[in-house]
């Protein structure tokens, strides 16, 4: 068996110099033109003229580390008629997202290490991107007993949540903290009093209008403000996800460097206001719901100035029969992946609010850093995790060019600048925006 081709002559070159695009990474302190050298999965070199076996001509384009979101409902296991990991990682990959962390509220509820292991595996062959798994931090998300944390990491668990319900017990909550950083694991919470959620929109100006029960802001407030003093004195790695308020934003900062605390908004709660409510479309029901106008600029500015960490975008897919519906009695939740970006660039950036540099760290540096607990970015070593995009297209949302199994966009029929033409998960093209402009050779 020795007079066939060696290993060596038969193995294809994975070299690729991504050329020309405009690189923006404020982590690395890279804004501007260069090329971009990619090797068995890594980056290899960023710099002038490379050379390598293919290349992609990237002119035009802008070159940024692949988003990272750290709040997503994939519907799998239980609901796969709404969202697969095969089609919830295809919608991130087309929103530029390269790694993802799935919440544990599914059907079962992954609050056992049996279940976390069936994900890990099921994410290995399914998923385009770096899909991490999220268990529950109390069984059932019922808020009483804690889940064996120890064993869920065993079984390859990367963080405890209590998305979807929050965590009604301040002692129940503070003791998952601390067992969860015996365990190793960091916690992402969702925050909401349900003495206080009553309603199913904000209870403001907009819901008396249109005459449907309302949930004031305290109920995020109270469990937010909870939450912070509980992870300032256990100091565990805590997470606030989807701060929707401009109380809980300036709690959060308040907070800030008193525990290992961080905080994200989401993209819908930073673009739409509880106006919305008054077209009485199941569509625009989602928890937290949308606020005021006051909060969505106190959250914006709080993000501006890194007071909210970054974005994640809570993408939940619901079927349609779920969503249109009065809002009483619809599910709530936004699909979010595809639309981040697009929907951040035309009405943050591109009207000046925030600076474009402002938006790539806070959807990829440093939910970066948190997810990898280290550098995140464009620079030699790292992994090639990537999006290129192109600023200067401006498409509308529509049902059928989306990715996600399900149709629930707060944006159908808007008109959005900023494309996603590319992502690279380890060097690996995930989605092709591009056509056959890939693989070209020099
Ligand atoms: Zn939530
Ligand atoms: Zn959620």
């Amino acid at each position: 068996m020795t007079d066939g081709p060696t290993e060596a002559a038969t193995k294809a070159p994975d070299d690729l110099v991504i050329r020309g695009a405009h690189v923006l990474d404020p982590a690395s302190g890279l804004d501007g033109v260069t090329d971009v050298l990619l090797s068995s999965g890594h980056i290899a070199e960023v710099g002038e003229n490379l050379r390598g076996t293919r290349h992609l001509d990237a002119d035009g384009l802008h070159l940024f580390p692949g988003f990272v979101d750290v709040h997503a409902h994939w519907r799998t296991p239980g609901r796969e008629d709404e969202e697969t990991i095969e089609t919830g990682s295809a919608a991130a990959a087309a929103g530029g997202f390269t790694s993802v962390v799935m919440m544990p509220n599914t059907d079962p509820i992954v609050d056992r290490p049996v279940v976390v292991s069936g994900l890990v595996r099921r994410v290995e062959r399914e998923s385009r991107v770096r899909a991490y798994v999220s268990a529950a931090l109390h069984e059932g998300l019922k808020g009483e007993r804690l889940t064996e944390m120890r064993l869920l990491k065993e079984a390859g668990a990367f963080c405890v949540s209590d998305d979807g319900l929050g965590t009604q017990s301040a002692g129940v909550l503070r003791n998952g903290m601390l067992y969860a950083k015996t365990a190793g694991l960091p916690v992402i919470l969702h925050c909401e009093d349900h003495t206080l959620a009553t309603g199913v929109v904000h209870d403001g100006v907009a819901a008396a209008l249109a005459g449907v029960p309302g949930s004031p802001g305290s109920a995020e407030d109270v469990a937010t403000a909870t939450a912070l003093v509980l992870a300032a004195e256990t100091g565990a790695k805590v997470h606030i996800t989807h701060v929707s308020t401009a109380l809980s934003a300036a709690l959060v900062g308040f907070f800030k460097g008193r525990g290992d605390i961080t905080a994200d908004t989401t993209p819908h709660h930073l673009t739409l206001t509880d106006e919305l409510v008054g077209m009485l479309e199941g569509m625009y029901r989602v928890n937290p719901p949308l606020r005021p106008d006051g909060d969505r600029l106190e959250v914006g500015k709080a993000l501006k100035g890194g007071i909210l960490d970054f974005v994640a975008t809570d993408h939940a897919p619901h079927a349609s029969e779920e969503k249109e519906l009065p809002l009483e009695e619809a599910a709530p939740g936004f699909l979010g992946h595809e639309t981040a970006f697009p929907a951040l660039y035309t009405e943050l950036v591109k009207s000046g609010k925030l600076p474009l540099s402002r938006l790539v760290e806070a959807m990829a540096c440093a939910p970066g850093r948190w997810v990898a607990s280290g550098a995140y970015g464009i620079f030699a070593g790292a992994p090639a995790d990537l999006a290129l995009v192109d600023l200067s297209e401006e498409w509308t949302v529509r049902t059928g060019a989306l990715a996600s199994r399900s149709s629930n966009s707060p944006y159908l029929g808007r008109r959005l600048g900023g494309r996603v033409v590319g992502t690279m998960v380890g060097g690996e093209l995930v989605y092709d925006g591009m056509g056959a402009k890939f693989g070209a050779r020099t």
